[in-house]
């Protein structure tokens, strides 16, 4: 029971090792702190007091700095999206 259950868990993972992540601010949340720039300047750039996504699919070298980007926004703001 628990080998199967591990097994599902990897392939889960597996899957979604491959799946291009979308990304996405939304601008009535931003605040245009630039906390994202900070933390994933390859994705995010803020003009004019808002928050705009550089390149999305997300480049697989940038997913981690864009996963911290979306836990530092003080506002939630930054979406992932399968
Ligand atoms: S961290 Fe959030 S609130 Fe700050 S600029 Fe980026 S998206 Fe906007």
């Amino acid at each position: 029971m628990a080998r199967a259950a591990l097994h599902a868990l990897k392939r889960l993972v597996e899957y979604e090792g491959r799946l291009s992540v979308k990304v996405r601010v939304d601008p009535d949340l931003c605040a245009g702190c630039g906390v994202c720039e900070d933390l994933c300047p390859a994705l995010f750039i803020v003009q004019d007091g808002l928050a705009k996504v550089r390149v999305s699919p997300v480049p697989p070298d940038q997913e981690q700095s864009c996963r911290e980007a979306v836990k530092g926004c003080p506002v939630d703001a930054i979406l992932i999206e399968p």
